[in-house]
Parts: structure tokens; sequence; C-alpha cells
């Protein structure tokens, strides 16, 4: 049965994603249960489970509340800080969801948090606050070596990989992007459909590892356009592709 993918918007610019079919649901990364439970009442939807990326709030605020209603298991990488009953996962785990008869690889890719994890299946990746379109998470607790590493990886994925972000912070990443590498062409035809989804109201995600490859700067510190931006911008010369992407995330932090 096919499986249709919803995001349930809650804050300023999350997205609760949610798997469903006709009768249940996943959840990823629930820090609004309210949100969460009248989207699920509304389509008459069962809870099967919770997978959970980090341990910021806007992430797991919403778990407790629904695991003690539906009962279900809570996916999440081990991590004190996050709360609730949790089938711990570490990486490269896999993880099945028989109701919706769908299995997920974790990938471990710390960098935003030291715990952060993804959830792969096929064509679909859930990467919390690791990757946003055209850009990534801040760097709270990882090393700017983890967090390359951990880019690296998505990297590695197919370019029909989609790719379903937890914040819509693309046109904010846009501006940032056209900054570091203002000759690329394909940023401007990529704005254009941007801004058409966002003026009819529809979320600008997920993307796909193909634009993120191509327009991603922070998926690129060794293309040498990007080198020399950050050099130039810096008046600096990093050394590797991960001193270039401290210094990108930096440059981003103060945009
Ligand atoms: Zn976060």
């Amino acid at each position: 049965m096919k499986i249709k993918i919803h995001p349930i918007p809650a804050f300023s610019d999350n997205y609760i994603w949610t798997l469903q079919n006709q009768s249940h649901a996943v959840v990823v990364d629930p820090g609004d249960a309210t949100a969460v439970t009248s989207y699920l009442n509304n389509h008459n939807l069962n809870l099967a489970a919770i997978l959970i990326t980090h341990h910021h709030y806007d992430h797991v605020d919403g778990l407790v509340e629904l695991q003690t209603q539906w009962d279900c298991p809570v996916f999440a990488p081990k991590d004190e800080r996050i709360p609730g009953n949790l089938t711990v996962v570490s990486d490269k785990a896999s993880v099945k969801i028989e109701q919706l008869k769908l299995k997920f690889k974790v990938l471990f890719t710390p960098g935003h948090t030291l715990t952060h994890i993804c959830y792969l299946n096929k064509d679909m990746l859930f990467c919390g606050d690791t990757l946003f379109s055209l850009g990534c998470g801040r760097m709270f607790e990882g090393t700017a070596e983890q967090f390359s590493s951990s880019l690296n990886q998505l990297k590695q994925l197919n370019d029909d990989t989609k790719v379903y972000c937890t914040h819509e912070y693309t046109e904010s990443n846009w501006r940032f992007a056209q900054e570091v590498n203002p000759k690329n062409q394909k940023l401007n035809t990529f704005k254009t459909l941007l801004d058409e989804k966002r003026k009819q109201g529809l979320p600008s995600l997920p993307s796909t590892m193909a634009v993120e490859k191509s327009l991603n700067p922070f998926l690129n510190c060794s293309d040498p356009t990007i080198v020399s931006a950050v050099s130039g911008h810096f008046n600096q010369q990093p050394n590797t592709a991960s001193e270039t992407f401290a210094l990108l995330r930096h440059w981003k932090d103060n945009f």
C-alpha cells in the first residue's frame, strides 16, 4: 500500500513529518503533541511509532504525551536528555514498523548535536537538523570534523533520495548560498521554483540529494569556488575541507 507523507506545521517553521497509510501513522520529531493529535484524529489514524533524531525541545517536547496516549514505541539515539520510554537505536540499526511495512536504516550524524541520527528508507531521508535545503544545522555540540564527515556520509546517498528536513529555512539558506556562490546560475532557477511553491503556501520540502549535492555550499567544502569564497571572506586560507566547513558555518552564523 502506498505511504502518504504529510508535513504537520509546528511552532514558527518546524515540520513534523508524518508517514501514513489508511489506518496508521509514524511521526518524526514531534515537538508539539497537540498538532499531531489533531491531525491523527482528523484523519482517523493510530500512531504506530515515533522517530526522534535529536534531543532539542522542538523535536521531542510532544513525545511523552503522544506515547502515553498511544502506547507506541519511540525510537531515539542514546541520550539522557530525551524523555520517554525509548527504544534506543545506534548507527546502522534497522527500525521496523510493521503496521506500515516500513523499514528505516539509522545513520549516525553528529555535528548539530553529539548524538544526532537520521532515518533512511530507500529514497527517503529524515535528517532532523543535520541537513537543510541549501544549508545545515548550527554546530552546537560537535566539531567541524564530525559535522563535515556526517554531511559527507549523506552526500553518498543516491541523487533521487528525497530529503525531509525539519525546518523551513530554505529561503534564508538560498540568500547565503547566493552570497557564497553568486555565479551559480542554477541557484536562480532554484529560486524561481522556490518562490512559486512559497507563494502557493506550499513547503519548499522535501528537497532531493541531487539538488543538495549541486547547490548546498555545506556539501561542497572541497569545491574550489566555495574554498575561494571562504578564503576571500575571512582573508584566511583553509587547509582542509573541514576547515572550510568550520569557516563557512561561522560565516552563516553571522550572516
Ligand atoms: Zn536541533
